[in-house]
C-alpha cells in the first residue's frame, strides 16, 4: 500500500505525512462563527474535514482534533479590520444576550453536522472562553517587538515581522502560504477606517478598542475591548495542540488574511512555524460562484432536506449531499447542481444496495487457500486505500466502491461464481468494503433510520393530512395544495379518493 500523502498549502507540493510524535495526530480546523445557520458551503468544507479525521483514525493514529467556535472577534469586514462584531452586531439588532445568539447558532450547527454524519471534534473550544489566554498571547508579540499598541488598540507589525523572518528562512515567510506578495499588498491597500493608528496598512489588529456600542468586551492592559478574529485560531491551537502541531485546515478563502496572519502570530509569539501540514478545501459554487452569504446565493441544510428552496426541484437527504461532496476532490470546485445531487442520489443508493447485500451472501467457507481469481480482487482493495492515501482522493476511492458494488452484486446474483476465490479475498472484499463506505466516507445507510422512525413518520403523516382535510373542508384550497406540494416535494405522494387521503413515498 503506498504511504498517506498530504497537499501542503505552505509547500505547494504532496508530502509525505509523518506526524510530530508517532501515532499521534494533531488536527486544528476552523470552525464557524456562529451568528448564522452554516450554509452548504460552509458544509462541504467540515465534511472534507470530517473524511480526514475518520480516515487518519481508520489507519490507526489517536487523533485530537480541535474545531473552534468563533463567537467574538469577527468583525463585518475582516480584509479592511473594519465594522462591527458579528455576533454582537446580530445581538443588537435582535435585542439578545450575545451568547443567546451564539448559543442558538450552535446548537443548529451542531444539528446539521449530526445530520450529515459529521463527528463532534475532540475539543471544540470557543474564542470567549479563552481571552486570558489570548491577553497573554498579545503581551508576549509586543514583549517580542512585534506588536505596538495604538489608542487601545494592538496591532500586528507586519513589516518588521517580515525583516526579522527573512533572515530565517527555515521559517515560513508572511504571504508564502497565501501566494500574496508584499509589494502588491500594499499597492492594493486602501485608506480605511482607523487605518490611520497603523504603522502600514498590512498590519491587523490582536486587540481592539471598539467603538462604545460594541457589547461584548473584556478588560486588557490596554482597553476594555475584544481579540482580532485571527488571534483566536494561533492561541487555542497552541493551547490544544502545542507550538508546532500536524494539519491545520480550513476553506480556500481563509488562507488570507487569516491563515497568514495566524502563521505570523504564533511565530511572533513563540518563534516557531505552527503547522506542518496546511491544507485548504475548495469552495462549493453555484453557477460558478462562490456559495456563500454576502452574495446571497447561498443553500441551507433544512432547505435542501425539505426542498424549499427556489433553486432545487426536490428535497435531497442529507447522505445524497455527503455523497455530491465525496464525489469531487477537496481541492477542486465543485458546482451544487440538480443533476449533480440526482446523480449522488442515484449513486449512494447503489452503494448501499451492495452494502446490504453482503450479509446474504454465502462466504467460500471451504476455500481457505489462495485462489486465482483473488488477485483482481485484492489489487482493487489496494487501490482504493492508494486513492485515499493520494491526498485523501474521495472521488477515485468511490470510483473503486463503484467497481467493489459490481462485483458483490454478481456474487449476489450469481452471475460470477464465489467459490472462485478464497475465503481471505471475500472478506477483505467485504470489509474494505463496508469500512469505506461506512467509517470512512461516514455514508450511513438512511432507509435503516427510516425504517426505525416509522412509527414517528406514521404519526406525523396523520397529523399533517388530517389538517389537509379540514382545510379542504373549509375550502381553503390554498392551504390544501401547499401542503400537498411540500409533501410532493419531500417525495411524498398525496392521493384523494372517495375513502379519504392516502399517501406514499414516491
Ligand atoms: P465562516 O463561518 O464564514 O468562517 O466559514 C466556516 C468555514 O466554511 C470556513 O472554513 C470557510 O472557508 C468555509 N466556507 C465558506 N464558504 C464556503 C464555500 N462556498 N465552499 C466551501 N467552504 C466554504
Ligand atoms: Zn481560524
Amino acid at each position: 500500500m503506498q504511504p498517506l500523502k498530504i497537499y501542503n498549502t505552505l509547500t505547494r507540493q504532496k508530502e509525505l505525512f509523518a506526524p510530530v510524535t508517532p501515532l499521534h495526530v494533531g488536527m486544528y480546523v476552523c470552525g464557524p462563527t456562529v451568528y448564522n445557520y452554516v450554509h452548504l458551503g460552509n458544509c462541504r468544507t467540515f465534511i472534507t474535514f470530517d473524511v480526514v479525521f475518520r480516515y487518519l483514525k481508520h489507519i490507526g493514529y489517536k487523533v485530537r482534533y480541535v474545531r473552534n467556535i468563533t463567537d467574538v472577534g469577527h468583525l463585518e469586514d475582516e480584509v479592511a479590520g473594519a465594522g462591527e462584531d458579528r455576533i454582537g452586531k446580530k445581538a443588537r439588532l435582535e435585542n439578545l444576550e450575545p451568547m443567546e445568539v451564539v448559543q442558538h447558532y450552535s446548537n443548529a450547527f451542531h444539528d446539521t453536522m449530526d445530520a450529515l454524519n459529521v463527528l463532534r471534534p475532540s475539543i471544540e473550544p470557543q474564542a470567549s472562553g479563552h481571552i486570558v489566554e489570548q491577553i497573554e498571547c498579545v503581551q508576549q508579540i509586543i514583549n517580542n517587538g512585534f506588536a505596538y499598541e495604538a489608542n487601545g488598540s494592538v496591532y500586528f507589525d507586519v513589516l518588521k515581522f517580515i525583516d526579522a523572518t527573512k533572515k530565517q528562512p527555515n521559517l515560513p515567510q508572511y504571504g508564502q502560504l497565501s501566494g500574496k506578495i508584499i509589494d502588491d499588498l500594499l499597492a492594493g491597500s486602501r485608506d480605511l477606517d482607523g487605518q490611520d493608528e497603523k504603522r502600514s496598512p498590512l498590519d491587523f489588529a490582536i486587540w481592539k478598542n471598539p467603538p462604545p456600542e460594541h457589547l461584548m468586551r473584556w478588560n486588557s492592559p490596554w482597553s476594555n475591548g475584544i481579540p482580532g478574529w485571527h488571534l483566536e485560531c494561533s492561541v487555542m491551537s497552541q493551547k490544544y495542540l502545542g507550538d508546532t502541531f500536524d494539519i491545520h485546515g480550513g476553506g480556500m478563502d481563509l488562507k488570507f488574511p487569516h491563515h497568514e496572519c495566524e502563521i505570523a502570530q504564533s511565530i511572533g509569539s513563540c518563534g516557531k512555524s505552527p503547522v506542518n501540514y496546511w491544507m485548504h478545501a475548495n469552495m462549493l459554487t453555484v453557477d460558478g460562484a462562490k456559495m456563500s452569504k454576502s452574495l446571497g446565493n447561498f443553500i441551507l441544510p433544512t432547505e435542501l432536506f425539505a426542498g424549499t428552496h427556489p433553486l432545487l426541484s426536490q428535497a435531497y437527504s442529507p447522505m445524497t449531499l455527503r455523497f455530491a461532496f465525496l464525489q469531487a476532490h477537496y481541492s477542486s470546485t465543485l458546482d451544487l447542481s440538480n443533476e449533480a445531487l440526482q446523480a449522488a442520489e442515484k449513486g449512494y443508493k447503489r452503494l448501499l444496495n451492495s452494502l446490504n447485500l453482503l450479509p446474504k451472501i454465502a462466504p467460500p467457507q471451504q476455500n481457505t487457500q489462495p485462489m486465482p481469481a483473488d488477485e483482481e480482487l485484492n489489487a482493487l482493495c489496494q487501490q482504493c486505500y492508494n486513492h485515499i492515501n493520494d491526498d485523501f482522493n474521495t472521488a477515485m476511492a468511490l470510483a473503486d466502491l463503484f467497481e467493489m458494488s459490481s462485483k458483490i452484486n454478481a456474487y449476489y446474483n450469481q452471475q460470477a461464481p464465489i467459490a472462485k476465490i478464497s475465503l481471505a479475498a471475500w472478506q477483505q472484499l467485504s470489509h474494505t468494503y463496508r469500512h469505506f463506505i461506512t467509517d470512512i466516507l461516514g455514508l450511513k445507510d438512511e432507509t435503516t433510520t427510516n425504517a426505525a422512525n416509522n412509527g414517528i413518520t406514521e404519526g406525523l403523516m396523520e397529523l399533517v393530512l388530517q389538517l389537509r382535510t379540514e382545510a379542504r373542508t373549509r375550502k381553503d384550497w390554498t392551504t390544501s395544495d401547499i401542503i400537498r406540494d411540500r409533501l410532493n416535494n419531500l417525495k411524498i405522494q398525496v392521493k384523494d379518493g372517495k375513502e379519504g387521503t392516502t399517501w406514499s413515498l414516491a
